[in-house]
């Protein structure tokens, strides 16, 4: 099962701390491209097969990780890792958001990957003491906050394509500005009909390390030819005499959404794809999903769309708004997707209004990130 496992751990009480003194930073972090700052410490634990989980460690981030050279992970990809976010909370308290659910998933992810098993509560106590020994490295300002990359790889020191009897885990931390730099404006993705990132009965579903590798090609292709900072993959659904019946699947690291007035006139529909396999289960769209249904005024689905649905509703001027949602960009509008075919599929996007979908979940999200609105959701270290 990918959701249990043997109840091997490590354990919080017993981590070890190295301590070094906070470096002072003094870095404009608008400067700084996403994810190439680091804090000054990060978590790590071992396990090997046999002796079990060694201690777990907070140690000087500068100390580095050695592997092996055969380690799995260097020829294999065995390896999978998280993204979420710390936040300084108006009430001036770091505050995570849903770290639960990235603690669920990296566990999934894992055992996906048979690494060695752990207790996920265990890894998020383990990252609150590392959030609190790096505390003075949460930026204050609105936009910022400290990303946080719990990963998991084999460092068993083995050619052998076969289980991993070594595992390292841990997380490093690094504070990041807003991920697009063009903040609320939108953006257009490139329509990828050609590659296809994740298929059914494959791992599209877990956060593996090996998902990410063939993604950099199209997307470099894609900024070189029109620019756009990430593609949308679409997944074939058998009829190859119709390209367009392929169906929309998610970005590279992004879920999207499709607000849309419906064609019979009855009303808006919030859509985004559902999680079969072939969609990785973000907790920025889930926690859309939750705040949209909670609303209660307009209706929320997920379900596939067909490229030619879509551009039907485009042509018809139905299709409102499209948005992508993930930890890093949170909620970022979308105002056209760009074919091969030198077509575009329209979403004008009104940057300027605060009543688009967009704007209110931007703002509904980040009142509980930041602590503004009270919630379940947002949990303190
Ligand atoms: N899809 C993919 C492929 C991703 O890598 C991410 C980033 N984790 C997301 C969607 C968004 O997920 P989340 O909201 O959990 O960050």
């Amino acid at each position: 099962s990918l959701t249990s496992g043997s109840g091997d751990t490590f354990h919080h009480a017993d981590v070890q701390k190295n301590i070094v003194p906070f470096q002072e930073q003094n870095v404009d972090l608008e400067d700084v491209k996403f994810g190439q700052r680091f804090t000054d410490h990060l978590f790590i634990a071992e396990h090997t097969e046999g002796a079990g989980w060694g201690r777990p460690q907070i140690r000087p981030f500068s100390q580095g990780i050695t592997v092996h050279p055969a380690a799995q992970v260097l020829h294999y990809g065995m390896c999978c890792f998280e993204g979420m976010k710390a936040y300084l909370g108006v009430d001036g308290r770091g505050r995570l958001f849903r770290p639960d659910l990235n603690m669920q998933r990296m566990y999934r992810s894992s055992r996906r990957l048979m690494l060695a098993d752990y207790d996920p509560d265990e890894l998020l106590e383990c990252l609150k003491e590392l959030l609190r020994v790096d505390r003075q490295w949460l930026p204050e300002r609105e936009g910022y906050s400290l990303y946080v990359r719990p990963f998991m790889f084999s460092s068993a020191h083995s050619l052998g394509v076969g289980r991993p009897t070594r595992s390292t885990i841990a997380i490093t931390l690094s504070p990041v500005g807003p991920y697009f730099s063009t903040g609320l404006t939108p953006i257009q993705l490139f329509l990828d009909e050609e590659h296809v990132r994740a298929w059914p009965g494959g791992v599209g579903d877990c956060k593996v390390g090996s998902n990410y590798a063939p993604t950099i090609l199209p997307q470099s292709h894609a900024f070189k030819k029109y620019g756009t900072p990430q593609v949308l993959y679409t997944l074939p659904t058998g009829d190859r005499s119709d390209p367009e019946s392929s169906v929309i699947s998610e970005s590279g690291a992004m879920n999207c959404f499709f607000f849309l007035d419906k064609a019979d006139g009855s009303g808006q529909a919030l859509i985004t794809p559902p999680l079969d396999g072939t969609i990785l289960p973000g907790v920025t769209r889930d926690s859309i999903l939750a705040l949209a249904r909670a609303w209660g005024d307009i209706e929320v689905s997920e379900a596939y769309l067909t490229i030619k649905e879509l551009k039907q509703a485009s042509q018809e001027g139905r299709l409102r708004e499209i948005f992508g949602c993930g930890t890093a960009c949170i909620v970022q509008p979308i105002n056209g997707l760009i074919r091969a075919n030198g077509e575009i599929i329209a979403a004008p996007f009104d940057a300027d209004s605060e009543t688009t979908m967009t704007a209110r979940m931007t703002r509904a999200l980040t009142d509980i990130q930041y602590a503004r609105v009270p919630s379940d959701w947002s949990v303190p270290f």
